[in-house]
């Protein structure tokens, strides 16, 4: 309830602050009224109360705080729970505020947003909080959407419940599905044959097991692959971009079948890649292997930028601008041996027969261009 009384003689007054926080009182029923008013206005015992400035008869507001009236501050509660002198301590504020990153529903975009900032700015001119902004970081997801693309909802008949996707397929399966959906900030249908995807997904990845060798590095025709995608999945992670991040796992799983085995130190770094998006079965994975531990207290997997680069590239070799051959050669070759490659290339030298060479430039890593004159 709002602490505030009317008395005929003094008009609103607030509570004293000893009679605080003003309680509900206990009811049997809390219909809504015929008159639109507030239940409580029926409550005559409860309403009919002492004004606190002239102790005359007076009545209690009988209209009560909107939910909002919590939802756009209970973050400023959270910094300390417990404080029983003001919303917070000042020390708590100071240390935990503004909040570093807030992420909410699509839907809360408009309306909370414009609430919270509005309490907190409210409060910070009160000398209350010690931020003019209530976050440093404010993100919002979009929302799963029926198969049929609508909004899910019971008389649609469209809602999909995650218990029985749980039932069905476990809850690292609905987990990576919903990191896999799409992109974090758009809505996106729910769709049960790619639910199956990332439940196959997850049974090729315990497979591994029985394709695992010893190795306590990387193999080399794997080394670029690895330290690529731990440098995805980990940019990926920080910019919310899950979908992208289990995509690069599947093309790093899809590689170690086509290469026939995984070895330890390269099973490890995959499992810990995907263990943000699969934690279950990635513990389950890692205890039965024996790797030690567990793969919650490992740290992250490091990449080396270097060897993030692949050995060959593809370059295109124009004549006059014209587009005449597209060869990989190797990241790391010499200019004059790049373009005598170019100039020897079974497309291209016959393009040169015959003609003046005015000069050659290379874009390393790009293309060739050869500048000819008849
Ligand atoms: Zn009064």
């Amino acid at each position: 309830p709002i602490p505030m009384v009317f008395c005929e003689t003094c008009g609103w007054q607030p509570l004293p602050e000893d009679q605080l926080p003003l309680l509900l009182p206990e009811v049997k029923s809390y219909e809504p009224t015929d008159t639109g008013e507030s239940p409580l206005a029926s409550l005559t015992e409860w309403v009919n109360t002492t004004c606190p400035r002239c102790g005359g008869s007076a009545k209690r507001e009988t209209d009560t705080m909107p939910q909002w009236a919590g939802s756009s501050w209970y973050f400023i509660r959270y910094t300390d729970p417990r404080c029983d002198t003001g919303i917070a301590s000042k020390e708590a504020m100071k240390y935990w505020l503004p909040v570093d990153w807030y992420n909410g529903g699509m839907e809360h975009t408009t309306l909370h947003l414009l609430y919270s900032r509005f309490w907190n700015q409210f409060l910070y001119d009160q000398g209350v909080v010690p931020v003019k902004e209530p976050y440093k970081r404010r993100t919002s997801h979009g929302m799963i959407l029926g198969e049929n693309g609508e909004k899910m909802s019971k008389s649609r008949g469209n809602v999909v419940n995650p218990d029985d996707v749980i039932h069905e397929y476990g809850a690292d399966t609905l987990r990576l599905y919903e990191m896999f959906i799409g992109d974090f900030e758009k809505p996106a249908p729910w769709n049960t044959s790619s639910i199956r995807g990332c439940s196959r997904f997850l049974e090729r990845v315990f497979d591994l097991q029985n394709k695992l060798i010893d190795g306590d590095s990387y193999r080399s025709d794997l080394e670029t692959l690895m330290h690529q995608t731990i440098k995805k999945v980990s940019y990926d992670i920080d910019h919310l971009k899950g979908n992208t991040a289990i995509a690069q796992l599947m093309t790093l799983t899809n590689r170690f079948y086509d290469t026939g085995s995984v070895n330890q130190a390269e099973y490890k770094t995959f499992l810990l890649l995907l263990n943000p998006f699969a934690p279950h079965i990635t513990e389950e994975i890692w205890e039965r292997q024996a790797f030690g531990g567990r793969v919650t207290d490992q740290s992250w997997p490091l990449y080396d930028e270097e060897k993030t680069k692949e050995d060959e590239v593809e370059i295109v070799i124009q004549i006059n601008g014209k587009i005449r051959a597209r060869v990989m050669i190797s990241r790391d070759m010499p200019k004059d041996d790049v373009l005598r490659f170019a100039r020897e290339n079974e497309d291209v030298a016959p393009h040169l027969a015959g003609k003046h060479e005015l000069k050659a430039i290379y874009v390393p890593g790009r293309l060739v261009n050869i500048v000819v004159k008849a």
